[in-house]
């Protein structure tokens, strides 16, 4: 029987619930944790190694953070790239403490050293790529990245995207640093860490099927998928960490924050290659430019990937329209369902206001195998059909707010409670990589008592150092060399064999 009135619910048992609960319960040991996972297994939508890229998001190779200057010749601004990298470093920090103290053990099991290449062809986009490899080698965290249009140079980095090229001007950049993660098996590392404390528990198979404010916290209502059998939970504090079923549980909450609020999935699929005598022969996560028109949402990559003991390539993601929120347990009928009087204006602004990023997604829904392997061979010019196959990925639910006239939301963004007693996490980019900074930033906002304690901000001090200093500013830069090598250490983060 679960303990009555938990001090805290987490809806959801994905990485950013894994986080946050961790956190809390390290801040807190006294604190009852409570997490409810709707799906009969932790961690299998969005944060499930084959649902999301793996990609640990740090500004290095996603050329979507450094846009190109509109003025020719300018530099190019690296201010997004510093900010994800300083967010992802958090990640790290927090991920070494928790190998370190057993948390999250066999990091070789979850996170891997994979170089990160930027791949462009053509001579302008080779132009900006020199102009952004010159503003970021200019900053420490960048210093190690290289850049060559020389063909062998590339052919030593990525033998798959030279090999069979016609004889176009091609160019690209390489930082070892770079990593793969399995969000998935971290969360349920994490998840199982959290299970096993006093008392906390982590429920599957339980979903929160209503929410609404209490004298003192919040009361919900939790539905056994099994038995079909309801129960109601009380608890001071809820995180809303459902992924794409966050939306109607916070229009359920009845808050402000929720008026008017919309929400639009875009679902993604990859092409996966499992011949190794191909994975062999690619070490990296190569990562093109956006397509002019695709908004946001980030450009083509080519991938190795760890996946359960295994190497594969993935390719894309590709964007297909569904009206689900959730691929295990969402229905067509979740996008319908969350339209109300006060939010049907927001999506219809948006679908206005996004024309071309609609035609966009309308056109790669409706493309054919055929044409997916030719973007696929724009990166790797000698794929062979056979060896390729198309699976689904992840949806991402972009939040659609009324104040913002229609403008498609790609961040993350929390959102909590006037009386902090509720916080809830919107959009999914750059999503898994920063869930350390947004557990912080729950914390900070909802738990500000827990770090003003000597002994919270000790601890918090140990799970990421450098919570409260900012990592961009010179001083902290020897500072962060010193540490970055020890937690590459404790995460066994090593090029050794880059086909291995
Ligand atoms: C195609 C794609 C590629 C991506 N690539 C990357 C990448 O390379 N790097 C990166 O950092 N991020 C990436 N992301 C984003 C990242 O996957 C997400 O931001 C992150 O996994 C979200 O974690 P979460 O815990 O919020 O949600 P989820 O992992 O989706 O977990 C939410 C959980 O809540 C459960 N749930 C829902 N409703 C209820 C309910 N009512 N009651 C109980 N449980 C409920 C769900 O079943 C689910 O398990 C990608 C996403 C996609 C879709």
């Amino acid at each position: 029987m679960p303990t009555p009135d938990p001090d805290v619910v987490l809806i959801g048992g994905g990485i950013m619930s894994a986080h946050l609960g961790v956190m809390l319960k390290r801040l807190d040991p006294r604190l009852s944790i409570e997490v409810y996972e709707a799906a009969s297994e932790l961690a299998r939508e969005s944060s499930d190694g084959w649902n999301n890229a793996g990609t640990g998001h740090a500004g290095l190779c996603e050329l979507n953070y450094t846009p190109p200057p509109a003025v020719a010749g300018a530099p190019v601004d690296v201010t997004k790239a510093v900010e994800i990298f300083t967010r992802f470093e958090q990640s790290r920090q927090f991920w070494s403490y928790a190998v370190a103290h057993g948390l999250a053990p066999r990091p070789a099991e979850w996170i891997r050293a994979v170089p990160h290449l930027s791949f462009v062809r053509g001579d302008a986009n080779i132009a900006f790529l020199r102009a952004r490899h010159a503003a970021l080698s200019a900053h420490s965290f960048f210093r190690t990245m290289e850049f060559t249009a020389e063909r062998d140079v590339l052919h030593r980095w990525a033998p798959l995207l030279v090999e069979g090229r016609a004889a176009e001007p091609i160019a690209a950049t390489k930082i070892d640093a770079g990593t793969d993660v399995n969000f998935g098996e971290l969360s349920r590392r994490l998840l199982a860490w959290l299970g096993a404390q006093e008392g906390c528990r982590v429920f599957t198979g339980h979903r929160v099927t209503h929410l609404r404010r209490a004298s003192e916290g919040w009361g919900l209502v939790v539905r056994h998928a099994e038995s079909g059998e309801s129960r109601p939970v009380r608890a001071r504090f809820v995180f809303i960490g459902a992924g794409g079923g966050t939306l109607p549980l916070l229009q359920a909450s009845g808050l402000p924050v929720a008026r008017g609020l919309g929400a639009f999935p875009i679902a993604g699929q990859w092409l996966v290659c499992e011949n190794p005598a191909v994975v062999a022969r690619h070490f990296a996560k190569a990562y093109g430019p956006p397509p002019p028109d695709s908004g946001a949402l980030g450009g083509p990559h080519l991938d190795v990937r760890h996946l359960h003991g295994k190497r594969v390539l993935l390719f894309g993601p590709f964007a297909t329209w569904t009206t689900k929120f959730l691929h295990g347990t969402g229905r067509v009928t979740d996008l319908p369902a969350s339209l109300r009087t006060g939010n049907l204006a927001t999506l219809l602004r948006a679908g206005l206001h996004n024309r071309v990023l609609v035609r966009f997604l309308v056109r790669q829904a409706l493309q054919s195998l055929e044409c997916r392997l030719r973007a696929l061979r724009e990166f790797y010019p000698e794929a062979r059909a056979a060896d390729w196959r198309l699976v689904d990925a992840g949806i991402r639910v972009q939040a659609l707010k009324k104040a913002d006239a229609g403008r498609l939301y790609f961040g993350t963004e929390v959102v909590t409670a006037p009386n902090r007693t509720l916080a809830a996490l919107l959009g999914a980019s750059p999503g898994a990589s920063v869930s350390a900074h947004i557990a912080l930033q729950i914390i900070q906002t909802c738990f500000p008592e827990k770090l003003r304690a000597s002994d919270g901000y000790a601890c918090m001090k140990a799970m990421i150092p450098t919570f409260d200093t900012d990592l961009g500013q010179p001083a902290a830069a020897s500072d962060y060399a010193r540490r970055s090598a020890e937690i590459d250490d404790l995460l066994q983060l090593r090029i050794t064999n880059t086909s291995g």
